[in-house]
């Protein structure tokens, strides 16, 4: 299938041509024909699906050809992400994608100034790219007007949840107009995302791309067994004999990414550590570093990765397990993105042997394990149970590093491209540092177990309780 038959108009074809996609993703074939319909949607999909360009692409087509209303331009659709480095992602791909027409957008999140944000608001915008919190801060101040949103789009539905941010939606909800367009993506289907599907959404398209579950069966995983004390080395050895130049590596805790970082630089691997608790300045450097091929081994914490968008991702690690078997499907599915191929290894000492079983059973295989020569474990080590990141997020939200699209400000689109230095988010040059939207109570939210099923519809896995990186 081509891009053509999908209806959408020649300024957004020639943007996709742009990119250098030759044929739409699975969700943008569902996606793009239901939302071009005015339909409501219920998408379950994962970032690396395309899933941005499926609701982006449409949604840019109907604000385009419906007549701006009368009055002050004021937003017409509104995004809500989880992070500010999703919204910032998504904010970058209405630009490009919206490169070609005369909307107009901003991106609006916590933890930087507010004001260059009232006055970009104040110039008049179409689509509007927010998180939760901070929209609200900008809706009590009166600085934006919701009441003519006509799409709304939920990403990543279920990471909202996760993050406490429920509250906020509804509050948003409820100073957006009754008729309207409501678009759900969300990687998993829990009771309380369905809750929330139900309520908000009118006879909604239900659209099911192949999980990262399944996709991820195309994603080389292996898992070495290896000691708690030994992960290190084993790490630094497998970066060297393979000579990987580009690896992504996985810690539960900040402090953990950290300490990580620091000792592959002491063997000699250059490496740089994002999670919340980074400068702004320093997250962007090392993300940059990292694309740039500066730096070799990128290690993050899961919130601080999640809505990372690097092409082309060759190798991933799981230093350590995640807590929440669906992390391990986002964390592996930085690798082999948009079709290309990957490999995953997960480092798995004997404490982690429960985490494991959770992800056999969520991705519903069994993993290969290799013990490397010279790393056999010790089988009379004693399981230890696992020291949660509990606390280090405590009072900052949800940390995440990364990077935001728009270079220096918060504005995107307008018609031109200027101002970015990359089609991609990724290199902005952001000064902030704060990481929630809002000081504090969110991030109380980083332990409570999180319950519901997997978009299969298979019930969650054991340990739902999730270390805040
Ligand atoms: P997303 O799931 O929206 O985060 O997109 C993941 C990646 O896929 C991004 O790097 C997009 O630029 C890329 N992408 C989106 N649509 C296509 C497409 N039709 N063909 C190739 N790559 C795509």
């Amino acid at each position: 299938m081509s891009f053509d038959s999908l209806g959408l108009r020649a300024e957004l074809l020639r943007a996709v041509a742009d990119q250098g996609y030759d044929q739409p993703t699975p969700i943008q074939q569902q996606a793009i024909p239901a939302i071009l319909a005015g339909q409501d949607v219920l998408a379950g999909a994962q970032t690396g699906t395309g899933k941005t360009a499926g609701f982006t692409l449409p949604l840019l087509h109907l604000l385009s050809q419906r007549e701006a209303p009368r009055g002050p331009r004021r937003p017409r659709a509104l995004i809500l992400t989880p992070t500010r480095e999703l919204a910032a992602q998504v904010g970058a791909s209405v630009t490009d994608y919206g490169r070609h027409l005369p909307l107009r957008g901003t991106v609006i999140f916590g933890g930087v100034g507010i004001n260059p944000q009232i006055a970009e608001l104040r110039r008049g915008i179409d689509i509007l790219v927010a998180t939760p919190g901070r929209l609200l801060d900008h809706v009590s101040q009166r600085t934006v007007d919701l009441r003519g949103v006509e799409i709304l789009v939920l990403d990543e539905a279920d990471r909202m949840l996760d993050m406490g941010f429920i509250h906020d939606i509804r509050k948003v909800l409820a100073v957006l107009p009754p008729q309207r367009q409501n678009l759900l993506f969300s990687a998993t289907f829990s009771d309380e995302i369905r809750t929330l599907a139900d309520k908000l959404l009118n006879a909604p398209v239900p659209i099911e791309v192949a999980r990262r579950n399944t996709a991820a069966e195309a994603i080389a995983q292996t898992v070495h067994p290896v000691d708690r004390v030994r992960k290190r080395e084993l790490l630094s050895r497998l970066i060297l004999t393979n000579d990987w130049r580009q690896v992504l590596v996985f810690t539960r805790t900040k402090h953990g990414a950290n300490r990580l970082a620091q000792q592959l630089d002491d063997d000699g691997i250059s490496a740089a550590a994002i999670h919340g608790n980074k400068s702004q300045t320093a997250r962007t450097k090392a993300l940059a570093d990292f694309k740039a091929g500066r730096v070799k081994a990128l290690v993050a914490t899961d919130i601080a990765a999640r809505g990372l968008d690097i092409d082309q991702l060759p190798q991933v690690v799981n230093y350590e397990l995640p807590q929440v078997a669906e992390d391990y499907v986002h964390r592996i599915g930085r690798t082999g993105r948009a079709g290309n191929s990957g490999a995953a290894v997960s480092l798995v000492c004997v404490d982690e042997k429960g985490l494991l079983q959770g992800i056999e059973r969520l991705i519903k295989r069994r993993l290969d394990q290799v013990v490397v020569p010279g790393f056999e474990p010790d089988p009379s080590i004693p399981a230890e149970p696992i020291v949660r990141g509990g606390g280090q997020g405590r009072g900052r939200g949800n940390g995440s590093g990364g990077s935001r699209g728009a270079a220096g400000g918060n504005g995107f689109g307008g018609g031109n491209n200027t101002g970015r230095g990359s089609p991609r988010g990724g290199n902005g040059n952001g000064s902030h540092s704060g990481n929630s939207d809002r000081n504090g109570h969110r991030s109380g939210n980083g332990n409570r177990p999180r319950s519901g099923q997997s978009a299969s519809g298979r019930p969650a896995n054991g340990n739902r309780q999730r270390a805040r990186g």
